[in-house]
């Protein structure tokens, strides 16, 4: 099928919602994807932080096809090995005692929103829950009520009750927003879809330890961050505080659909029989997935993305003597480099892409670069060349 063909059943067929780039992709290998003509990109998105093995990785591959062979999906009415052996792999790693596997990061998170509002019944009664402008957090409801965009919130009015929300890494409307109506606080650390938007080490400490003195739970959304990505398995572990659920999903299983929401024995236990469920969820092909990129990662992927996400921060910051562009942000192997108004991201992206490197835009014009875990430090000088090359002929 040619590109135009491939183009017009979209067009014609998918709702309306995406704006794709205009590029069809047949395959990859290593941390390369190859469209329909051949042509070879270095991949700086990895389906969004999702491919954190890259592409066709021996292990992760030989396990999965493994897995299909075997048994895929039987539903949660039975048990199953591969499951057992990867929540407890999961949890060990983690530390949190409790989780619930399902599907994606907005499952995960509608999964924190009723673990949290079970727990409120349990604690005096219902309770509101907390987030921050300009979080994103999924498109399920409840989840987008919680992400802060006005626009959409416009758009699929009435939503649910008991939200509110707070100014991004404002400590004094955060302290103003957190009456004794709120019973929980979700928020990500790095805000990604926002354009790689960290909050500041004194925002999120000092957040923490109001919490804890009132009884708030403290939810942190490691959709995006989460699996190794900050250079740590989690990035709450960069601040030394210890929410009570975190939310898990993209690179969980290395690009099969997996969510996980994660949370200590006496929040995680809020469930009983019957409160929560997911026919996927937890499959047993998502939980060999998940198991072996888990297994990969402790094996010395964690220790190695570390390594290599200081040195793309190194590189990036070259970057700061072009007057264009206005912040480099982030950590480990999730930066952003935000351009001025005057130079559309776009505009770079599309001249990355025609040198063989993929990026993506997020946020307020920001390029967002958050590669495979497998991505090596010859990847990134190219990609650092090709846009010194690009910076370097643009006029502003
Ligand atoms: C992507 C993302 C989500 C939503 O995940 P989906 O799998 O698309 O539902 C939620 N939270 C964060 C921080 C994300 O980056």
């Amino acid at each position: 099928m040619n590109f135009s063909k491939i183009k017009e059943a979209e067009a014609a067929h998918y709702m309306p919602v995406f704006s794709r780039d205009s590029l069809a992709i047949e395959r990859g290998e290593g941390n390369c994807l190859y469209d329909i003509n051949g042509n070879k990109y270095v991949d700086f998105v990895a389906g969004i932080a999702t491919n954190i093995l890259g592409y066709n990785h021996p292990e992760y591959t030989e396990a999965v096809v493994a897995q299909v062979k075997k048994l895929m999906h039987v539903s949660n009415h039975y048990y199953t090995e591969v499951q057992s052996r990867y929540i407890t792999r999961l949890c060990e790693a983690s530390g949190f005692p409790r989780v619930f596997l399902c599907n994606s990061g907005a499952e995960a998170n509608e999964c924190a929103i009723k673990l949290a509002r079970r727990y409120f019944k349990n604690h005096g009664g219902d309770k509101v829950i907390l987030s921050a402008a300009g979080a994103f957090h999924g498109r399920t409801l409840a989840t987008l009520t919680v992400t802060g965009n006005a626009a959409q919130h416009d758009r699929y009015s009435p939503l649910p009750q008991g939200f509110d929300s707070f100014i991004y890494n404002d400590f004094d409307d955060f302290k103003r927003k957190l009456t004794d109506d709120v019973g929980a606080v979700i928020l990500e650390t790095i805000q990604g879809e926002c354009g790689v938007r960290p909050f500041s080490n004194d925002f999120l400490v000092n957040a923490y330890a109001l919490c804890k003195s009132k009884g708030v739970l403290f939810i942190v959304d490691e959709v995006q961050t989460g699996m190794g990505r900050t250079g740590t398995l989690f990035s709450f572990e960069h601040f030394g505080i210890q929410p009570d659920i975190i939310t898990m999903a993209k690179g969980i299983a290395g690009g099969i659909p997996m969510g996980a929401c994660l949370a200590t024995e006496e929040v995680g236990t809020a469930f009983s029989l019957g409160d929560h469920g997911s026919t996927f969820g937890g499959n047993a092909l998502a939980c060999a997935a998940a198991d072996k990129v888990l297994e990969i990662l402790q094996n010395g992927l964690l220790a190695r993305s570390q390594e290599v996400g200081e040195y793309l921060g190194n590189r990036l910051a070259h970057f700061s003597k072009y007057n264009f562009i206005s912040d480099i942000r982030g950590m480990g192997l999730m930066r952003g480099i935000q351009l001025s108004d005057k130079i559309p991201a776009a505009a770079f992206e599309g001249k990355l892409r025609e040198k063989g490197y993929l990026v993506n835009v997020a946020g307020n014009n920001t390029l967002r670069i958050i590669p495979p875990l497998t991505i090596t430090e010859q990847e990134i000088d190219g990609l650092v060349d090709a846009l010194d090359e690009i910076c370097a002929s643009t006029n502003a």
